[in-house]
């Protein structure tokens, strides 16, 4: 593939922000093809060059080298070097738009159907940082070293989570809490096709498992599913993901997601609403805000839901965590001496407190996990605002146009 994908789409053309770079030459080392070159004033990307490997992405510290336009009429080299910023986005007729930036198809469709329980445009919290993605796609994949693999539920359990943490060693991957990555299982499915890849969220902070490491960590539950005919069915990448053994390498893709992202705003408030494995992004939140211990007054308050604790993923670790970082609500549906409890009741036992949360401008709500959980969580909200006398539907419309409402279930 050349630098076009041309058609009614027009082509895709990949440039560099002079605003954001530092001219420090390592794209122009790192491109195969010597499509970058550079005068006195820019660094600038032959049009005719580059065939899209991606190469080059990840190892720019600034970022400014992640920049695509679709373009009728391409930008010359001369008109670049003579840039001081990236000109705006050609506007192009609604049906060429289409193919722009469908970097990873598989991955923007699949959360695409994650976010819409949220509904209508999905945007990032204001103050997020910038993500990025689609550093890594299947025709060129990072190739990850397995550095931990334990089990956070109980053994006796039929809930089988697993902590899994992935070193990158000298790859660049980086990562905002909320995003997620791409794992592809290796062999083939029955139709003798690679496998599809699967999204899993990362659990850990930007900063990696432990501060200033090149890993990050997931948090993966083992897909069995008892069959009428009396067999089992075994998700293959979850099964790939728990088995993995200290040492092995796991191909990965993305990362991916631009929306479901933390608050930057120390002062914002965060409710964070959960079941199973919908934990993971909750544990990169709440280790990005212990870190960051900023004097800033926002809280991050938390609903999670589990059969009993042995079936809660970091059950054990979560009651370490101080109050004053994290509020907690863990709630069971299943203890042998007390009624079921779900998290929306838990979130109608708190009804007051959560009116109030909401009628603060800086507070964001996330809602993660099985699909099964959204329906329960909108009646408690519009519960809520019963208690709290607004109209729930009006204002998650607001706080969602406003970067403040979240939902990601699968
Ligand atoms: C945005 C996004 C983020 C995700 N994050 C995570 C994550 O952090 N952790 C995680 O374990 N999974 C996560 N998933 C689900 C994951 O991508 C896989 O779908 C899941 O691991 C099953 O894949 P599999 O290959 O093992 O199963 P397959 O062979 O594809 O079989 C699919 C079966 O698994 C069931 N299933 C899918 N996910 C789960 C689950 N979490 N618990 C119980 N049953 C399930 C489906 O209903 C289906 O019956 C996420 C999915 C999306 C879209
Ligand atoms: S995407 Fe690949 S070909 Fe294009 S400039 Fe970067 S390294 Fe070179
Ligand atoms: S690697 Fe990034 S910052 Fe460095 S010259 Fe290239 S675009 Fe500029």
């Amino acid at each position: 593939m050349d630098g076009s994908t041309g058609g009614s789409a027009g082509l895709k053309q990949h440039l560099i922000d002079p605003e954001i770079c530092i001219r420090c030459n390592t794209c122009e080392a790192t491109c195969p093809v010597d499509a970058i070159t550079h005068d006195d004033n820019n660094y600038v990307v032959r049009l005719e060059g580059c065939n899209f490997c991606m190469d080059c992405v990840a190892p720019c510290p600034t970022g400014a080298i992640d920049n695509w336009f679709q373009v009728i009429q391409p930008f010359s080299l001369e008109e670049q070097f003579s840039w001081d910023e990236l000109p705006p986005k050609p506007e192009l007729p609604e049906a060429e738009t289409a193919s722009v930036d469908a970097l990873d198809d598989e991955a923007a469709a699949l959360l695409e159907d994650a976010h819409k329980g949220a509904g209508g445009k999905v945007r990032a919290p204001a103050s997020a940082s910038k993500p990025r993605v689609n550093l890594f796609n299947r025709g060129n994949p990072a190739i990850a070293k397995v550095t931990g693999n334990i089990r956070v539920t109980r053994a006796d359990t039929g809930s089988d989570v697993h902590h899994i943490i992935l070193d990158f060693g000298a790859v660049a991957f980086p990562v905002l809490e909320g995003q997620s990555i791409g794992v592809i299982p290796p062999g083939v499915d029955a139709n003798g096709k690679p496998h599809a890849m699967r999204l899993y969220s990362i659990c850990s902070a930007r900063d990696g498992e432990r501060p200033n490491t090149n890993n990050l960590a997931l948090t993966v539950k083992r897909v069995l599913e008892p069959q009428h005919d009396g067999t089992v069915l075994r998700g293959i990448a979850s099964n790939y993901m728990c088995d993995l053994a200290m040492g092995d390498t796991v191909q990965v893709i993305g990362p991916f997601g631009s929306t479901f992202l933390m608050p930057d705003d120390p002062d914002a408030d965060i409710i964070m609403i959960c079941t199973g494995t919908g934990a993971a992004p909750f544990r990169g939140f709440t280790e990005r805000r212990r870190r960051l211990a900023s004097a800033g007054r926002g809280r991050l308050h938390l609903f999670f839901g589990a059969r009993t604790p042995a079936e809660l993923p970091y059950f054990g670790p979560l009651k370490k965590v101080p109050e004053s970082v994290l509020a907690q609500d863990l709630c069971f549906s299943r203890l042998p001496d007390a009624p079921k409890e779900y998290v929306q009741h838990r979130m109608g036992t708190r009804a007051e407190a959560l009116a109030e949360l909401l009628r603060k401008p800086t507070t964001h709500i996330y809602v993660c996990g099985l699909r099964g959980l959204e329906a329960g969580v909108e009646e408690a909200f519009a519960n809520i605002g019963t208690v709290g006398g607004f109209d729930w539907p009006a204002l998650r419309a607001t706080m969602r146009e406003a970067g403040r409402y979240h939902v990601e279930t699968y």
